[in-house]
């Protein structure tokens, strides 16, 4: 796209947004400033949640607390109560601690350039351009979701998100204009919620329609690339369902921190990556054997049909080996519990899968 070109996408903008724009209790249209700490409010609440959900929320912080000043000497608690329904509440908690360093760092007005505010509890990237552009007319490039959408779909441009980012806003920088970089920011978030949505943008409603690679070749929907999603390795280990001669069953507490810290467990080996049914029963017979104590028992032990469960990071299976202790041992492992009374230990949903599989009983094969 040549200079001209790039001036004639914020001219018809700026246009659209002056015929379409929409006036929201926080925006103003044609006003010539927005109140920073109005902006600032409405971004914070506007993360993850809807324009009609907002609305009454800022109406209402707006009346109990008209200034940064009032909010930084609100007790965290009212805020919190107030906040009830918008979610997340780290949000309300930085929304507090950002009110009170904007009036004890900046006495009490919020800094005016992206950097600044980029230091404030809570501010992202994001924030800090939309502040710093709706709020102070700096031309900072405000780059959310929806402006992803319009800029890769101007270009067809091919990078992959989130690797891509950087480029992206390094495209979305050109069209930036210093004249109202705010209402330029501003109509560009409306275009993107409005017309230039995900599924079937509504490009005959575009200003930009002329500049847009992707509607001239029809493929506007496959903008923004995405990386495929990782495949999820596969983890194996053996489990250990070791029975004594009173029908008790050995429990073990898994370690404070990791994955189900903490929580009980019949013991396992490590959870990793592992080849073959062979990697795992020699490392069942070593394991039985140094760990335990228990050589003989290895005969007889009994295998059923592996338990599958999923991780956000990985599958796990776990190839469960029924064991009858003929000689007690005690040292770390032994918490021995009746599987009646599993209930009362915290037993991780996986493991009462292992439990349930081994109770199911008709499945037992020999090792
Ligand atoms: S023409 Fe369509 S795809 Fe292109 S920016 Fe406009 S709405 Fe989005």
């Amino acid at each position: 796209m040549g200079n001209a070109k790039m001036t004639e996408v914020a001219d018809a903008m700026l246009s659209w947004y002056d015929e379409n724009g929409r006036d929201l209790p926080w925006r103003i249209k044609g006003a010539p400033h927005h109140d920073p700490y109005h902006v600032w409010l409405s971004e914070i609440m506007l993360q993850q949640t809807t324009v009609v959900t907002v609305k009454p929320y800022f109406e209402k912080f707006i009346q109990l607390w008209p200034t940064v000043k009032d909010m930084a000497c609100a007790p965290l608690d009212d805020i919190l109560t107030q906040w009830a329904g918008l979610g997340y509440y780290a949000r309300a908690r930085n929304l507090h601690k950002c009110a009170e360093e904007v009036c004890r760092k900046w006495g009490g007005e919020f800094p005016a350039t992206e950097e600044d505010l980029l230091s404030l509890p809570g501010i992202g990237p994001y924030t800090a351009a939309a502040i710093a552009a709706i709020a102070f007319d700096e031309a900072a490039v405000v780059i959310d979701g929806n402006i992803e959408r319009i800029v890769t779909r101007l270009y067809r441009f091919d990078g992959t998100l989130p690797a891509a980012r950087p480029d992206i806003k390094a495209l979305a920088a050109q069209h930036t204009p210093n004249n109202r970089p705010g209402d330029y920011a501003q109509s560009l978030m409306d275009l993107g919620s409005r017309i230039c949505k995900p599924k079937k943008p509504l490009c005959h409603e575009c200003p930009i329609q002329v500049n847009c690679a992707a509607f001239e070749a029809g493929d506007m929907e496959q903008f923004p690339k995405k990386a495929p999603k990782k495949v999820k390795p596969t983890r194996r280990a053996p489990v250990f369902w070791i029975e004594n001669e009173r029908g008790e069953v050995l429990l073990r507490r898994r370690e404070e921190t990791g994955l189900l810290g903490g929580m009980m467990e019949f013991p396992s080996a490590d959870w990793v990556e592992r080849e073959d049914k062979a990697d795992i029963l020699s490392e069942v017979a070593e394991i039985l054997a140094e760990d335990v104590g228990l050589v003989n028992e290895l005969k007889s032990a009994k295998t059923v049909t592996p338990i599958k469960h999923t991780f956000t990071h990985f599958h796990l299976y776990l190839h469960p080996y029924i064991i009858r202790a003929e000689t007690e041992f005690g040292g770390n492992w032994a918490v021995w519990a009746r599987p009646e009374d599993f209930r009362d230990y915290a037993l991780p949903t996986l493991m009462t899968k292992v439990a349930k599989k081994v109770a199911e009983g008709q499945e037992v094969l020999p090792l």
